[in-house]
């Protein structure tokens, strides 16, 4: 198993994973995070620019609101997928579509300014099959819709997964399983059945810490 640290900034967690010359990230957090983001880095002991890489799993606030923050501090290259760029560019969040009360009560009581953020213009637009070697580490994007339309997954040689929404946990639901929200529940199916067939052994999750594949494999089971 590859060395994950999570930083933890409460209702998302990030994952970093250690390449040759640095660290590449999964998503940026909600801008406010910042603080909480910098004093989790120092505790780790990495220093901002040893951060190279930012893959915003999609373009939903909490996971890209930070992303022009972290850009100025880290200098880090930014990666979107095709079909969640145009949010970051204009600074939106992509479509949020609850499936859960809970998740519902969430959305309408969400003010604006908690899904708008700085806009970015990202660096790396991807459409899937993206190869991270260039970063010093045996691992890739693939393109895993279905929470948004360009909600993207890391995955390495050894099968270690960072899939951000594309399973939820903690506290959007008690245990870590389909996301509540999610525009297309049957393409993030889909999704999970590619991130099993590309080798994952374990999932890291923004909301909740991991989902184990055999849990993803029985819940697909199930469906059929
Ligand atoms: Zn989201
Ligand atoms: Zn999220």
């Amino acid at each position: 198993m590859e060395d994950v640290i999570i930083l933890n900034l409460g209702f998302n967690k990030l994952q970093l994973l250690k390449g040759k010359d640095g660290y590449i990230q999964m998503d940026a957090g909600y801008r406010w995070d910042i603080k909480r983001y910098l004093k989790l880095l120092k505790k780790n002991n990495i220093k901002p620019d040893e951060i190279k890489l930012i893959i915003v799993n999609h373009a939903h606030a909490d996971h890209a609101g930070g992303l022009k923050k972290l850009k100025k501090i880290t200098n880090a290259k930014i990666l979107v997928h095709e079909e969640d760029a145009d949010y970051i560019r204009k600074g939106v969040s992509s479509k949020v579509a609850p499936r859960t009360l809970l998740t519902k009560i969430l959305e309408w009581t969400m003010p604006e300014s908690f899904k708008n953020y700085d806009p970015i213009e990202p660096d790396i637009v991807i459409k899937d099959n993206y190869s991270l070697e260039d970063f010093g580490v045996k691992a890739k994007v693939i393109h895993t819709p279905g929470h948004t339309a360009g909600t993207i997954s890391l995955i390495t040689e050894k099968g270690t997964a960072f899939i951000g929404c594309c399973a939820q946990g903690f506290p959007l639901r008690l245990f870590p399983g389909p996301p509540s929200v999610a525009q297309d529940i049957d393409l993030v199916y889909t999704s999970w059945q590619r991130i099993i067939d590309e080798g994952a052994t374990e999932a890291f999750i923004s909301h909740g810490k991991s989902i184990s594949v055999l849990k993803m494999k029985k819940i697909l089971k199930k469906r059929k």
